[in-house]
Protein backbone atom coordinates (compact mmCIF):
# COMPACT_ATOMS: atom_id res chain seq x y z
CA UNK A 1 0.00 0.00 0.00
CA UNK A 2 1.23 3.66 -0.90
CA UNK A 3 1.11 6.12 1.88
CA UNK A 4 -0.83 9.27 0.05
CA UNK A 5 1.29 11.34 2.13
CA UNK A 6 4.29 10.61 2.79
CA UNK A 7 6.25 13.49 5.32
CA UNK A 8 6.04 16.46 3.46
CA UNK A 9 9.82 17.52 2.82
CA UNK A 10 9.37 21.49 1.83
CA UNK A 11 7.40 24.11 3.75
CA UNK A 12 3.45 24.01 2.16
CA UNK A 13 1.48 26.26 1.31
CA UNK A 14 -1.66 27.12 3.64
CA UNK A 15 -4.40 26.47 1.12
CA UNK A 16 -5.03 22.53 1.32
CA UNK A 17 -5.41 21.34 -2.70
CA UNK A 18 -8.03 18.50 -1.14
CA UNK A 19 -10.09 17.96 1.77
CA UNK A 20 -8.53 17.04 4.91
CA UNK A 21 -8.12 13.32 5.44
CA UNK A 22 -6.87 10.74 7.58
CA UNK A 23 -4.73 8.44 6.39
CA UNK A 24 -3.31 5.18 7.99
CA UNK A 25 0.31 6.65 7.87
CA UNK A 26 -0.72 9.81 9.34
CA UNK A 27 -2.56 7.44 12.01
CA UNK A 28 0.30 5.68 12.84
CA UNK A 29 2.27 9.01 13.39
CA UNK A 30 -0.24 9.89 15.69
CA UNK A 31 -0.41 6.50 17.72
CA UNK A 32 3.67 6.45 17.65
CA UNK A 33 4.02 10.20 18.98
CA UNK A 34 1.22 13.18 18.98
CA UNK A 35 4.06 15.65 18.56
CA UNK A 36 5.16 13.84 15.27
CA UNK A 37 2.01 13.99 13.96
CA UNK A 38 1.21 17.52 14.71
CA UNK A 39 4.50 18.25 13.26
CA UNK A 40 3.94 16.29 10.01
CA UNK A 41 0.00 16.77 9.19
CA UNK A 42 -0.04 20.47 11.04
CA UNK A 43 3.48 22.50 10.82
CA UNK A 44 4.30 20.16 7.55
CA UNK A 45 8.03 20.79 8.62
CA UNK A 46 10.08 19.87 6.04
CA UNK A 47 12.30 16.24 6.20
CA UNK A 48 15.33 15.59 4.31
CA UNK A 49 15.17 13.06 1.32
CA UNK A 50 15.16 9.42 2.00
CA UNK A 51 16.66 6.68 0.56
CA UNK A 52 14.55 4.03 1.50
CA UNK A 53 11.41 6.00 0.52
CA UNK A 54 12.64 6.77 -2.75
CA UNK A 55 13.46 3.28 -3.71
CA UNK A 56 10.13 2.28 -2.08
CA UNK A 57 8.67 4.69 -4.84
CA UNK A 58 10.64 3.68 -7.67
CA UNK A 59 9.47 0.00 -6.84
CA UNK A 60 5.78 0.65 -6.41
CA UNK A 61 5.97 2.60 -9.91
CA UNK A 62 8.23 0.30 -11.49
CA UNK A 63 5.70 -2.65 -10.54
CA UNK A 64 2.41 -0.48 -11.09
CA UNK A 65 3.88 -0.08 -15.16
CA UNK A 66 4.90 -3.58 -15.71
CA UNK A 67 1.08 -4.63 -15.50
CA UNK A 68 0.41 -2.87 -18.13
CA UNK A 69 1.93 -5.04 -20.38
CA UNK A 70 0.16 -7.79 -21.81
CA UNK A 71 -0.02 -10.97 -20.41
CA UNK A 72 3.11 -13.12 -21.02
CA UNK A 73 5.42 -10.33 -20.81
CA UNK A 74 5.27 -9.56 -17.63
CA UNK A 75 8.85 -10.73 -17.10
CA UNK A 76 12.03 -9.83 -14.55
CA UNK A 77 13.93 -8.57 -17.61
CA UNK A 78 10.77 -6.46 -18.47
CA UNK A 79 10.79 -5.07 -14.89
CA UNK A 80 13.93 -4.19 -14.48
CA UNK A 81 13.99 -2.26 -18.29
CA UNK A 82 11.55 -0.21 -16.48
CA UNK A 83 13.91 1.40 -13.84
CA UNK A 84 15.84 4.25 -15.41
CA UNK A 85 12.60 5.60 -17.20
CA UNK A 86 10.91 5.15 -13.94
CA UNK A 87 13.68 7.65 -11.78
CA UNK A 88 13.86 9.60 -14.27
CA UNK A 89 10.05 10.44 -14.06
CA UNK A 90 10.26 9.81 -10.41
CA UNK A 91 13.01 12.81 -10.39
CA UNK A 92 11.12 15.37 -12.30
CA UNK A 93 8.16 14.69 -9.91
CA UNK A 94 10.81 14.70 -6.79
CA UNK A 95 13.72 16.64 -7.89
CA UNK A 96 14.45 16.14 -4.14
CA UNK A 97 15.48 13.20 -4.84
CA UNK A 98 18.67 14.11 -6.90
CA UNK A 99 20.18 15.09 -3.74
CA UNK A 100 20.32 11.78 -2.69
CA UNK A 101 23.01 11.10 -5.54
CA UNK A 102 26.46 11.90 -3.98
CA UNK A 103 28.02 11.00 -7.35
CA UNK A 104 30.63 8.14 -8.25
CA UNK A 105 28.50 4.91 -8.60
CA UNK A 106 26.34 5.63 -6.17
CA UNK A 107 23.24 5.47 -8.61
CA UNK A 108 24.11 2.41 -9.91
CA UNK A 109 24.21 0.58 -6.71
CA UNK A 110 21.11 2.34 -5.52
CA UNK A 111 19.71 1.30 -8.99
CA UNK A 112 20.81 -2.49 -8.39
CA UNK A 113 19.26 -1.97 -4.84
CA UNK A 114 15.63 -1.57 -6.38
CA UNK A 115 16.32 -4.21 -9.31
CA UNK A 116 17.10 -6.94 -6.43
CA UNK A 117 13.76 -5.63 -5.16
CA UNK A 118 12.05 -5.98 -8.46
CA UNK A 119 13.52 -9.82 -8.54
CA UNK A 120 12.65 -10.81 -5.18
CA UNK A 121 8.93 -9.88 -6.42
CA UNK A 122 9.48 -12.18 -9.14
CA UNK A 123 10.34 -15.58 -6.74
CA UNK A 124 7.05 -14.58 -4.51
CA UNK A 125 4.37 -13.96 -7.60
CA UNK A 126 3.91 -14.32 -11.20
CA UNK A 127 2.10 -11.29 -12.35
CA UNK A 128 1.54 -13.03 -16.00
CA UNK A 129 -1.37 -15.21 -14.29
CA UNK A 130 -2.95 -12.06 -12.03
CA UNK A 131 -5.11 -9.59 -13.86
CA UNK A 132 -5.66 -6.78 -11.30
CA UNK A 133 -8.34 -4.48 -11.50
CA UNK A 134 -6.89 -1.66 -10.34
CA UNK A 135 -3.47 -0.41 -9.54
CA UNK A 136 -2.85 2.57 -7.12
CA UNK A 137 -6.32 2.71 -6.22
CA UNK A 138 -7.31 5.65 -4.51
CA UNK A 139 -10.03 4.94 -2.01
CA UNK A 140 -12.01 7.35 -0.17
CA UNK A 141 -14.70 7.34 2.50
CA UNK A 142 -16.31 9.91 4.70
CA UNK A 143 -17.01 7.83 8.45
CA UNK A 144 -20.30 9.49 9.56
CA UNK A 145 -19.49 11.79 12.59
CA UNK A 146 -15.91 11.39 12.19
CA UNK A 147 -12.79 11.96 9.50
CA UNK A 148 -12.51 11.57 5.58
CA UNK A 149 -10.44 8.32 5.54
CA UNK A 150 -8.28 8.23 2.40
CA UNK A 151 -5.83 6.23 1.15
CA UNK A 152 -4.10 4.48 -2.04
CA UNK A 153 -4.26 0.37 -2.48
CA UNK A 154 -1.03 -0.79 -4.26
CA UNK A 155 -3.42 -3.27 -6.04
CA UNK A 156 -6.97 -4.87 -6.37
CA UNK A 157 -7.51 -8.28 -7.38
CA UNK A 158 -11.02 -9.65 -7.70
CA UNK A 159 -11.95 -12.98 -7.95
CA UNK A 160 -14.76 -14.49 -10.62
CA UNK A 161 -16.69 -14.72 -7.42
CA UNK A 162 -16.67 -11.26 -6.99
CA UNK A 163 -14.31 -11.51 -3.81
CA UNK A 164 -11.49 -8.72 -3.15
CA UNK A 165 -7.83 -9.05 -2.12
CA UNK A 166 -5.83 -6.27 -1.36
CA UNK A 167 -1.95 -6.50 -1.95
CA UNK A 168 0.36 -4.20 -0.40
CA UNK A 169 4.20 -4.22 -1.58
CA UNK A 170 6.62 -3.21 1.46
CA UNK A 171 10.14 -2.77 0.39
CA UNK A 172 11.58 -3.34 3.74
CA UNK A 173 11.56 -6.29 5.74
CA UNK A 174 8.63 -8.04 7.45
CA UNK A 175 8.46 -7.09 10.72
CA UNK A 176 9.34 -9.34 13.67
CA UNK A 177 6.67 -11.43 15.59
CA UNK A 178 4.49 -9.12 17.52
CA UNK A 179 5.17 -5.55 15.67
CA UNK A 180 3.09 -6.24 13.03
CA UNK A 181 0.45 -4.43 14.66
CA UNK A 182 1.15 -1.62 12.47
CA UNK A 183 0.97 -3.04 8.98
CA UNK A 184 -2.47 -4.68 10.27
CA UNK A 185 -4.14 -1.75 11.40
CA UNK A 186 -3.17 -0.02 7.99
CA UNK A 187 -4.37 -2.74 6.12
CA UNK A 188 -7.44 -3.27 8.23
CA UNK A 189 -7.69 0.53 7.54
CA UNK A 190 -7.79 0.09 4.16
CA UNK A 191 -10.50 -3.03 4.07
CA UNK A 192 -12.58 -0.92 6.58
CA UNK A 193 -12.77 1.80 3.61
CA UNK A 194 -13.61 -0.66 0.64
CA UNK A 195 -16.11 -2.58 2.73
CA UNK A 196 -17.96 0.47 3.69
CA UNK A 197 -17.85 2.06 0.25
CA UNK A 198 -18.51 -1.47 -1.79
CA UNK A 199 -20.46 -3.33 1.09
CA UNK A 200 -18.13 -6.15 1.00
CA UNK A 201 -15.40 -7.13 3.25
CA UNK A 202 -12.50 -8.24 1.06
CA UNK A 203 -11.55 -11.45 1.68
CA UNK A 204 -7.80 -11.20 1.51
CA UNK A 205 -5.93 -8.94 3.02
CA UNK A 206 -1.81 -9.16 1.24
CA UNK A 207 1.27 -7.59 2.16
CA UNK A 208 4.37 -8.34 -0.04
CA UNK A 209 7.67 -7.80 1.17
CA UNK A 210 10.33 -7.45 -1.21
CA UNK A 211 13.10 -6.85 1.34
CA UNK A 212 13.17 -10.50 3.04
CA UNK A 213 10.90 -12.38 0.32
CA UNK A 214 7.77 -12.54 2.79
CA UNK A 215 4.05 -12.70 2.21
CA UNK A 216 1.62 -12.23 4.93
CA UNK A 217 -1.83 -12.82 4.57
CA UNK A 218 -5.05 -12.31 6.55
CA UNK A 219 -8.75 -12.63 6.16
CA UNK A 220 -10.63 -9.99 7.67
CA UNK A 221 -13.99 -10.39 9.57
CA UNK A 222 -16.72 -7.79 10.20
CA UNK A 223 -16.05 -7.51 13.56
CA UNK A 224 -11.92 -7.29 12.73
CA UNK A 225 -13.20 -3.96 10.47
CA UNK A 226 -15.84 -2.69 13.08
CA UNK A 227 -13.06 -2.79 15.92
CA UNK A 228 -10.88 -0.79 13.43
CA UNK A 229 -13.56 2.05 13.17
CA UNK A 230 -13.78 2.21 16.18
CA UNK A 231 -10.26 2.57 17.20
CA UNK A 232 -10.12 5.20 13.93
CA UNK A 233 -12.93 7.14 15.74
CA UNK A 234 -11.41 6.86 19.07
CA UNK A 235 -7.73 7.90 17.47
CA UNK A 236 -10.01 11.00 15.68
CA UNK A 237 -11.37 12.17 18.81
CA UNK A 238 -7.96 12.03 20.62
CA UNK A 239 -7.05 14.47 17.86
CA UNK A 240 -9.45 16.62 17.27
CA UNK A 241 -8.88 17.26 21.66
CA UNK A 242 -4.77 17.70 21.29
CA UNK A 243 -5.70 20.37 17.94
CA UNK A 244 -8.41 22.11 20.74
CA UNK A 245 -5.83 21.94 23.45
CA UNK A 246 -2.92 22.73 21.49
CA UNK A 247 -1.48 19.80 23.38
CA UNK A 248 0.28 17.14 20.84
CA UNK A 249 2.58 15.37 23.36
CA UNK A 250 6.15 13.86 22.37
CA UNK A 251 6.13 10.10 23.06
CA UNK A 252 9.73 8.79 23.31
CA UNK A 253 10.78 6.12 21.71
CA UNK A 254 13.25 3.67 19.97
CA UNK A 255 11.77 5.22 16.92
CA UNK A 256 12.59 8.61 17.73
CA UNK A 257 16.24 7.46 16.13
CA UNK A 258 14.49 7.54 12.62
CA UNK A 259 12.56 11.07 13.49
CA UNK A 260 13.53 14.37 11.26
CA UNK A 261 12.60 16.93 14.30
CA UNK A 262 14.83 16.05 17.50
CA UNK A 263 16.28 19.33 17.02
CA UNK A 264 12.56 21.00 17.63
CA UNK A 265 11.33 18.15 19.99
CA UNK A 266 11.07 18.89 23.77
CA UNK A 267 12.32 15.14 24.32
CA UNK A 268 15.69 16.16 22.90
CA UNK A 269 15.45 19.91 24.30
CA UNK A 270 14.06 21.59 21.40
CA UNK A 271 11.65 23.73 21.38
CA UNK A 272 8.75 23.01 18.77
CA UNK A 273 6.80 26.30 16.80
CA UNK A 274 4.21 28.06 18.53
CA UNK A 275 1.41 26.10 17.86
CA UNK A 276 -1.49 27.48 15.07
CA UNK A 277 -4.52 26.61 16.19
CA UNK A 278 -6.04 28.20 13.01
CA UNK A 279 -3.68 26.07 10.98
CA UNK A 280 -4.70 23.30 12.71
CA UNK A 281 -8.41 23.49 11.78
CA UNK A 282 -7.64 23.54 8.23
CA UNK A 283 -5.65 21.08 8.44
CA UNK A 284 -7.54 18.92 10.08
CA UNK A 285 -10.80 20.13 8.77
CA UNK A 286 -12.01 20.41 12.21
CA UNK A 287 -13.05 22.94 14.64
CA UNK A 288 -10.42 23.47 17.60
CA UNK A 289 -12.73 25.36 19.53
CA UNK A 290 -14.82 22.80 20.81
S1 LIG B 1 11.92 12.85 18.35
FE1 LIG B 1 10.59 11.22 19.12
S2 LIG B 1 9.34 12.21 20.71
FE2 LIG B 1 10.23 13.84 19.44
S3 LIG B 1 8.72 14.28 17.84
FE3 LIG B 1 10.13 12.78 17.01
S4 LIG B 1 9.14 10.80 17.43
FE4 LIG B 1 8.20 12.31 18.78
Amino acid sequence: MTTPDAPPSTSAPRAPSRAPALSPSRANDFMQCPLLFRFRTIDRLPEPPSSAAARGTLVHSVLEQLYDAPLGERTRAAALALVPSAWENLLEREPRYGELNTGGDWLDGWLDGAGRLLSTYFSLEDPNRLQPVARELRVEHQLAGGPLLRGIVDRLDVAPDGALRVVDYKTGRSPRPGYESSVVFQMRFYALVLWRERGIVPAMLQLVYLGDGQVLRAQPRERDLELTEAKVRALWSAITQSAASGEFRPRRSALCGWCAHQAVCPAFDGTPPEFDADLAAERLGCATND
